[in-house]
């Protein structure tokens, strides 16, 4: 089994979108499942509806999952049993020590220009000692006996010494889980054997792993963190970066075929630039990501973006465009020599339907010219279309043309006109008002 695990505090990010990309390629090419677990634990930090989006956001990308979505509060319980059971085995303890005091522990530490490491106050502390210390306590696992080591598809073999694991908190004082222990014990409950997340989550691992490891749950799960997304100034992209949110992506006119390609390809190998999720199932392999943070490139997804729009046949080009008839969809394909997003797309055509305005050298030629449109029979083709009119108007050369471009586009560039003609000749009548 394994899992995607979005905590539904904000819109969902590239990164994430990646990891659930690569779950499901892998759930695909290993006949496994992929079930989706919504880290909803820190209660402050939830934003409604949230969940919901990201659920949207998967299906809308065709990633597959389990249909029962796991919600981590509903795990609550077993949380806190298993927390009760170290305690009862010696495995972890509780730490009377306040949060004043061990911030100026950590402060010490700083100054001293050396790692904070909890310096086990309450570790030995006798049942009479703890009765007098009677006060809001957490819960803290003892540090492990020995190394954790670990293997990681993409960076190689980890090796962390108990110091750096350290005795850390896995309960709260309000009795809610720390997210290292609620990950934990899900994944295990989950019976999860396969973990591809972010690499922000790399130095959980190994505590994650010395929980399983104190309960004696010993299923090896294998492990793939991918690289952080850097922006094209080599910083992480964080929520200032717009492109960072998949739902501003697509709300510029980015389609998931494109998207889905480019986080596939981008710090990978891969045989082929331009490809679909499904073809990508044929040979992808974790282990060719690059170890180093990948580049996020947006001028680079919107050649993709355009390579996918145009491999798109007119009837689903003009769904994508939300027009509901499909000639849209081949006067778009024409479109598509000038514009690589559906926005532009949209735009262009937009344009065409638009009341026009004209600039001052053309507004004389061009109202001739609306009129006579307005009075002309039908014409088949474009080169009737356009002897007609030329002679009705006798006007010539860039006279004729310019103008004529703008009354039926909009604008005083694009396609060749005896492209655009076949797939407007039957909406003259609104084009041209
Ligand atoms: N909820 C965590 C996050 O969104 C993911 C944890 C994990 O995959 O283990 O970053």
């Amino acid at each position: 089994m394994l899992r995607f695990a979005p905590s539904p505090t904000g819109d969902m990010h590239i990164g994430n979108l990646r990891v659930a990309l690569f779950n499901h390629i892998i759930a695909k090419q290993t006949n496994d499942t992929l079930s989706i677990r919504i880290e909803d634990t820190d209660v402050d930090r939830n934003i409604d509806g949230k969940d919901k989006e990201i659920l949207d956001i998967l299906d809308l990308f065709k990633i597959e999952y389990e249909p029962e979505v796991i919600l981590q509060s509903n795990n609550l319980k077993y949380h806190r049993q298993i927390a009760l059971q170290l305690l009862y085995d010696k495995k972890a303890f509780n730490c009377f020590c306040t949060s004043d005091i061990l911030d100026q522990k950590r402060e010490k530490a700083k100054r001293n220009k050396i790692a904070y490491r909890y310096d086990g106050t309450c570790l030995n502390m006798s049942p009479d000692e703890a009765i007098d210390n009677m006060r809001p306590f957490t819960i803290r696992i003892k540090k492990p006996f020995k190394n954790i080591l670990f293997n990681d598809e993409i960076k190689g073999d980890f090796d962390f010494d108990p110091n750096d694991v350290d005795s850390f908190i896995i309960m709260r004082q309000d009795k809610m889980p720390t997210y290292n222990f609620a990950c934990a014990v899900d994944d295990m409950i989950m019976d999860i054997g396969f973990i591809i997340r972010g690499e922000d989550h790399m130095s959980n691992t190994p505590k994650q792993i010395a929980i399983r490891k104190a309960l004696d749950y010993d299923k090896k799960i294998k492990y793939a963190h991918l690289p952080i997304i850097l922006n094209i100034d080599g910083k992480k992209m964080s929520k200032r970066d717009d492109a960072s949110s998949v739902k501003w992506l697509l709300s510029e006119g980015f389609i998931p075929e494109a998207i889905a390609n480019y986080l596939i390809l981008v710090g990978n190998k891969t045989p082929k630039e331009i490809f679909t999720l499904k073809e990508a199932l044929e040979w992808f392999d974790i282990t060719h990501i690059s170890k180093s943070p990948a580049k996020f490139d947006i001028k680079k997804l919107r050649f993709i973006n355009h390579e996918h729009l145009k491999m798109m046949d007119s009837t689903e080009l003009s769904t994508y465009l939300k027009f509901a008839d499909s000639t849209i969809g081949d006067l778009a394909k024409v479109y598509l020599e000038e514009a690589s997003t559906l926005n532009e797309l949209r735009t262009k055509i937009n344009n065409i339907f638009e009341v026009k305005t004209f600039s001052k050298d053309l507004t004389k030629n061009a109202i001739i010219l609306q009129n006579i449109i307005k009075e002309a029979p039908f014409f088949d083709s474009f080169s009737d279309f356009k002897k007609y009119i030329g002679e009705k108007s006798n006007l010539k050369g860039k006279y004729l043309f310019k103008p004529l471009r703008v009354v039926l586009t909009g604008s005083e560039h694009g396609p060749n006109l005896s492209d655009i003609y076949p797939h407007i000749k039957n909406f003259l009548g609104e084009i041209v008002q």
